[in-house]
């Protein structure tokens, strides 16, 4: 079957945890669970991340003898023109000494399959 699914970028609402996902995803990429399809599409037909773009990983620690620190976790996505496309706060929290966070932020690209 090479018939495309469903347009590139169209985006639904993952029934379990209500983030924003790509409607040819078969698995939420917030909550990974798997996901049913309302139409007559066979699951082998939808999209699997044809490659990771890119994965950064990297931790704050606040150390011990100073006061509680606050910080918050931003995502921006600009095009080629250097617009920004989205924004968004990711998380907020507190740091008390001595702990810390790890943020990974991981981006996977979906092409479409070549015809069978
Ligand atoms: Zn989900």
């Amino acid at each position: 079957m090479n018939v495309r699914v469903v347009a590139p970028g169209k985006t639904r609402i993952c029934p379990h945890c209500k983030t924003t996902i790509l409607e040819s995803a078969s698995v939420c990429p917030g909550c990974h669970h798997h996901l049913r399809f309302d139409r007559n599409s066979n699951v082998e037909s939808r999209a699997q991340p044809t490659f990771s773009a890119l994965r950064v990983e990297g931790s704050f620690r606040n150390p011990a003898g100073v006061d509680s620190w606050e910080y918050s976790v931003v995502v921006s996505i600009r095009n080629d023109r250097g617009e920004e496309v989205a924004r968004k706060v990711i998380g907020v929290g507190a740091l008390d000494p001595r702990e810390s966070r790890t943020v990974t932020l991981s981006v996977d690209v979906f092409a479409p399959r070549a015809p069978k």
